[in-house]
């Protein structure tokens, strides 16, 4: 697809690069049946070649129109599209350009409310110092919150009945080590998962520790347009990771796929900051693994033979984030399907495994009538064969199941963990 960027914008970098990447699209449609937007109100401009002519027009125009923001906002940036499409067409890459030649309009062209929700979206979500502490009032004050905002909240770790501490995290004893990225909102809405990874990894040979001066991975922010703050808080936790690496830590593991893909992707997002910090983004990138790709499964096996008793095995309905099947795909595909069934779980089957659940980070949030569309279809083809439980490996995902589904909705290391230390 050939277009010539309007005088306006022409000087601009991310110009020359959403024509290049407009080029390999030729328009053949196959991306539409995958597109979940699409999906659900059947127009061309909710689907990935409808979103592409529009983030053509406006650089060829040098302007958004309003058309162009309200379909761009509707995408839930799940790169299911990317999955489909024969020509290779790197479709997160140009929606992440398109947004940031919205965000290039004046403040005025998003009503009031709007703007105000994704301003606190990227100022209190992305800081953990700010967001725990807010979620562990509401929670305090849960059984006094109406249902709708009771619902939003996932009950405290600690408060569960349980015969261990899920948030015990193992002292360092192993040589091999790893280090695991903390994020913003997973420490305030799920603690327990990285103690889980902790002393799954422990079990296995290797010591996890906690990388307290790693805060936002930075994706939040990139999605909603706000690239400056995004690329402080990329070159902050750059910094951070290179001195663990520089440690001894072999590799920085995430538990929450988004921010994982993101991470992988620093290198790129550092494209245009100078040499060093540009190469330190690209060695952090190579770094970091997903936790499925550090589990090792013979392993896992061995030490959960060692330690089981008879029982059933649990029925797992497997939810696969975009971000893993579709962002980190060929490293990640089937990985923690065999986790899962070398941990005794028996995984039943579930209908279209590439819809997306309507989550996709701040999307719920500022688009809940997709959100809630989406999430409905989602559990639908969950629970079609009766899992005890639903696992999955993404923050977001988990809780935006969890607000509706009847079933338990757990990271599949909580599962692991489980089984494990039960
Ligand atoms: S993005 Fe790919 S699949 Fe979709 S219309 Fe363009 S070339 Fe075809
Ligand atoms: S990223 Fe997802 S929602 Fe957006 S156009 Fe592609 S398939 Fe559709």
């Amino acid at each position: 697809m050939y277009s010539k960027p309007a005088d306006s914008v022409a000087d601009l970098p991310l110009a020359g690069e959403a024509r290049e990447l407009l080029r390999s699209c030729v328009h053949c449609g196959f991306c539409l049946p995958a597109c979940p937007t699409y999906r659900i109100t059947g127009s061309e401009l909710d689907s990935p070649r409808g979103r592409i002519y529009l983030i053509k027009e406006m650089l060829e125009h040098g302007r958004a129109t309003a058309t162009a923001r309200t379909h761009l906002d509707r995408c839930l940036t799940c790169r299911a599209c990317e999955t489909a499409c024969p020509s290779g067409v790197q479709y997160g890459r140009l929606a992440d350009l398109g947004r940031e030649l919205i965000e290039h309009e004046p403040p005025s062209s998003r009503d009031p409310a709007t703007r105000f929700v994704r301003f606190a979206l990227a100022k209190v979500a992305t800081r953990r110092e700010l967001f725990t502490p807010l979620v562990r009032i509401g929670q305090a004050l849960r059984p006094a919150l109406p249902g709708a905002l009771k619902v939003l909240l996932p009950a405290r770790a600690e408060g569960r009945s349980t015969t261990r501490d899920m948030l015990a995290w193992p002292t360092a004893r192993h040589a091999r080590r790893m280090t695991v990225l903390e994020g913003c909102v997973q420490p305030g809405l799920a603690p327990q998962i990285n103690a889980a990874a902790a002393r799954v990894l422990d079990q296995l040979g290797i010591s996890l520790v906690a990388a307290r001066d790693v805060g936002c991975c930075g994706a939040m922010a990139h999605h909603l347009g706000r690239t400056d703050a995004a690329l402080d808080q990329v070159r902050r936790n750059v910094e951070a990771s290179e001195r663990l690496l520089d440690g001894g830590c072999e590799a920085i593991v995430s538990t929450a796929s988004g921010c994982g893909t993101f991470a992988k992707d620093y290198g790129h997002v550092l494209r245009h900051a100078d040499a060093s910090i540009s190469a330190a983004g690209a060695r952090v990138s190579a770094a970091t693994r997903d936790l499925c790709e550090v589990v090792d499964p013979v392993a896992l096996e061995r030490a959960v033979t060692a330690v089981r008793k008879q029982r059933e095995p649990v029925r797992i309905a497997w939810q696969a984030p975009c971000s893993l099947q579709h962002g980190q795909r060929s490293s990640t595909t089937g990985k923690v399907e065999a986790l899962l069934r070398a941990a005794g779980c028996e995984l039943v089957a579930t209908r279209n495994p590439t819809l997306c659940c309507g989550s996709a980070g701040t999307y719920s949030i500022l688009q809940p009538e997709l959100a809630r569309e989406l999430r409905t279809r989602k559990l639908d083809s969950l629970r079609g064969d009766e899992p005890t439980a639903i696992a999955t490996a993404n923050i977001g995902c988990l809780e935006h199941l969890r607000q509706a589904s009847p079933v338990p909705v757990r990271h599949w290391i909580e599962i692991v963990d489980s089984i494990l230390f039960a």
